[in-house]
């Protein structure tokens, strides 16, 4: 096999220049459409709240099965307003995996509520069910908090596995919210992301499988009573007439502007999930016995937001990697109990997989406009670095 340096030579003339992310492909092909989205906004001048905002509400609500959504600023406000929603005290737990972005922490303190980390799945890099049961038993005999909410995350794209989480969900009566910040797109038992729990969040973030031009996001309800509660609490908790509080809120609104670039992207969202798709197939093909992929559930489809394997010797894999031109990410170098500000709620004898995985992340070039050549090419890097660093 071809050794790093060689591949290094080669990869100008092979595949030309592998982007982690490429966001100008995609912009070149409905920068026009885009441009036509935003002078509309231009000349009708409602910049907030705008008919961009319902028209995208719907469209993402008869995509996804939801029964209302509500467009949010960011990912992390369609998560803090639903959390708000529920109501919680600090008396209150919400269990959450360790090992995600650290707004799932922040969205849980932010609505007044406790987090108590849960550690995740080797396998699949979501939470685990047998600890999620485990800490919950754990908070009972502590009796301190009240085990309120079980709030998932979609990492990389994967659904969690919602029916092991519901079924201790129904038996210990929590709420389940699902944070899929990262899993627009995903699919389980036929239902898509956005509708697999009472209350999901997603995130629109530029970098994300649906991305905005600036921060976006959306939450997505199962029913009515949430679905005004969020919408209230999303426009400073006032009341339907938008007048009076009612309720603690916050300004959470989207602007118009990005909801008219969202609309264009979702054009071809759907086209560019299979994309993601192919590419991802062609990964799990040809990695070989360099490095194992993020596992998966029986009839769940991930979404793709990212494609992420574990290595031995992450970091001096990745590096080389980089210089033969393959760009790379580490989603998460640190999980959310070993940082300052959430350490206090760190579990006694830590969380095991969570800080494993810690080490051996590694997450490769995905997006709809990788060529199947350059997709190889990342395999053959990727197979080169490992063996050349297993030295
Ligand atoms: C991106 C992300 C968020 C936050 O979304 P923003 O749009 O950046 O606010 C929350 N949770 C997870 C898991 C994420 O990846």
């Amino acid at each position: 096999m071809n050794a790093v340096s060689n591949l290094a030579l080669e990869r100008e003339s092979r595949v030309g220049t592998i982007a982690f992310i490429d966001l100008k492909a995609q912009q070149k092909r409905i920068r026009q459409r885009v441009e036509k989205r935003l002078i509309d906004v231009l000349d009708h001048g409602r910049y907030i709240a705008g008919p961009e905002i319902a028209e995208l509400e719907e469209k993402l609500q008869e995509k996804t099965g939801a029964y209302k959504v509500i467009a949010c600023a960011s990912g992390t406000d369609a998560l803090i307003i639903p959390m708000m929603g529920l109501g919680l005290s600090a008396q209150d737990a919400v269990f959450i995996p360790a090992f995600t972005y650290n707004a799932t922490a922040n969205a849980v303190l932010i609505a007044g509520a406790t987090p108590v980390f849960v550690d995740v799945d080797p396998d699949t890099f979501n939470i685990c069910p047998v600890d999620l049961q485990a800490k919950i038993d754990a908070v009972k005999a502590d009796g301190k908090l009240n085990p309120a909410v079980v709030c998932t995350v979609d990492l990389f794209g994967l659904p969690a596995d919602y029916p092991a989480i519901n079924k201790i969900a129904a038996t210990e009566r929590l709420k389940v919210f699902a944070d899929a910040a990262q899993s627009f797109g995903g699919k389980q038992d036929d239902t898509w992301v956005g509708n697999l729990a009472p209350v999901s969040g997603t995130s629109f973030f530029p970098g994300k499988a649906l991305g905005a031009y600036g921060d976006a996001g959306a939450t997505f309800v199962q029913s009515e009573d949430m679905a005004e509660v969020c919408e209230s609490i999303r426009w400073h908790g006032t009341d339907a007439q938008r007048r009076e509080s009612v309720r603690v809120g916050m300004n959470g609104r989207l602007d118009t502007f990005q909801a008219a670039v969202l609309l264009e992207k979702l054009e071809i969202f759907y086209e560019e999930l299979d994309a993601r798709k192919n590419i991802a197939a062609i990964y799990a093909e040809n990695l070989g016995d360099a490095a194992r992929a993020q596992g998966g559930y029986a009839r769940t489809e991930n979404g793709f937001g990212y494609y992420t394997v574990r290595v031995e010797n992450r970091d001096a894999v990745r590096e080389a990697m980089g210089t033969a031109g393959v760009p790379t990410a580490v989603y998460y170098q640190q999980p959310l109990h070993q940082m300052q500000a959430f350490a206090k709620y760190a579990p006694q004898g830590g969380l095991p997989n969570c800080e494993k995985l810690a080490d051996q992340v590694l997450s490769l070039p995905m997006h709809p406009y990788l060529s199947e050549d350059q997709a190889l090419f990342v395999c053959e890097v990727l197979q080169a670095a490992v063996k050349e660093k297993a030295k």
